[in-house]
């Protein structure tokens, strides 16, 4: 087994975890209610994609 020969110092475990952080997912406004949706999804709150509806949401309840 592959076995670390030097203790990590704070330093450099800090440094490593300098770009762990999560960045927040792309976003886009739905061009037929406004609402903010995922890029390529069907809009969650109108049921609308590329500028038609495509999931009745009367029905989808
Ligand atoms: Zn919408």
């Amino acid at each position: 087994m592959a076995v670390p020969k030097k203790k990590v110092s704070r330093s450099k475990r800090n440094m490593r975890r300098a770009h762990d952080a999560l960045k927040s997912h792309a976003y886009g406004e739905c061009s037929n209610c406004g609402e903010m949706k995922k890029p390529h999804n069907v809009c969650a709150s109108c049921g609308h994609y590329d500028g038609r509806e495509v999931v009745d949401m009367d029905a989808a309840v």
